[in-house]
């Protein structure tokens, strides 16, 4: 998905907007502007730098006020009120998150001296509940990469990654980044990354985020390398016959530092744990296993040396974390 992003041209020009060197990759300069921003933000404050009081000085700094909706009814009434005010830009509010939009910002029209510039309103019905840390985020990311002062408008909507807006993906992605402030994580990195340390983790610090969006934003804070991996049978390229694959492949930052490279679509090895998960062997496994075991049938190979491998079967794929500390 990153790669996609990185040639699209409309995320090229934001880089480039945004005054970031044009020879780093777009979205890990998008990224690292962000936290640097949202570094800034937080040094500049005397706050407890918990997950929810991180959330809410960045927001106040980027002068945006949440409004959360639990309802269909509080919706409605939610965008009458601000209609009523002569914000036209929720008119379609209750009809628009009824579609599947799980976040609106707008730029107040009408703003009064005591008023924030921003209004987000967050779709809180039902599960989407589940999504409103990240959706927050996701709106703040917004603001955060703001270029045209004179837009009017952001709508996060939920749809699947491939017929989604480049710009909507990279939202996400820097979301996944910017969400689980590293600072936040750190205090646990003596111990080995594990799925329940990242419960641990989730509950603790970042109890707003969904068990999804901790999965995979807490190795990506992670101070030591990690790679998360999601293995499915899936298709080689150019057949139709279906083989165990890494089909979602995550190197955070301490890995890439120390030079793990590892891509999506190859096969598991045979003699992986995550075979046997798959198998149907153990329900869990844990093994010391090495990244060139990863090799796909043109030669290239995976590497980064010796990683603690987690698999754990989760519906028809399995979920592997690689660690070491
Ligand atoms: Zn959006």
């Amino acid at each position: 998905m990153t790669e996609r992003l990185n040639s699209n041209l409309t995320i090229k020009t934001l880089a480039y907007d945004l005054g970031l060197p044009p020879k780093g990759d777009p979205v890990s300069e998008i990224v690292k502007f962000c936290q640097s921003r949202v570094k800034k933000m937080l040094s500049e404050m005397d706050c407890t730098q918990d997950s929810s009081s991180i959330l809410s000085l960045v927001a106040a700094k980027l002068d945006t006020e949440f409004i959360e909706v639990a309802t269909a009814q509080e919706t409605l009434q939610v965008q009458k009120q601000f209609v009523t005010a002569g914000e036209t830009g929720l008119a379609q509010l209750q009809r628009e998150f009824a579609n599947g939009v799980l976040g609106i910002t707008v730029l107040r029209l009408k703003k009064k001296p005591f008023e924030r510039k921003y209004i987000s309103v967050i779709n809180c019905w039902g599960r989407s509940a589940e999504r409103s840390y990240f959706t927050k985020w996701h709106e703040l990311i917004h603001l955060l990469t703001l270029t045209d002062q004179s837009r009017l408008s952001f709508r996060r909507t939920h749809v699947v990654c491939d017929k989604k807006d480049p710009e909507e993906t990279l939202m996400d992605v820097v979301a996944g980044h910017v969400a689980f402030h590293p600072p936040l994580v750190k205090p646990y990195a003596k111990r080995n990354l594990s799925f329940e340390l990242i419960e641990e983790i989730r509950a603790a610090v970042f109890p707003e985020a969904s068990r999804t969006a901790a999965m995979i934003g807490i190795p990506k804070a992670w101070p030591h390398p990690a790679v998360l991996i999601r293995a499915a049978l899936a298709p080689k390229r150019f057949s139709s016959e279906l083989q165990l694959r890494a089909t979602e492949v995550s190197v955070n930052q301490a890995a890439t530092d120390d030079g793990v490279f590892a891509i999506r679509n190859f096969r598991v090895p045979e003699d992986s744990v995550i075979h046997e998960v798959f198998t149907g062997k153990a329900n869990r496994a844990e093994a010391v296993e090495e990244m060139e075991q990863w090799i796909s049938s043109d030669g290239t190979q995976w590497v980064g040396g010796e990683f603690v491998v987690r698999a754990t079967r989760m519906g028809d794929c399995v979920q592997a974390i690689l660690s070491r500390n």
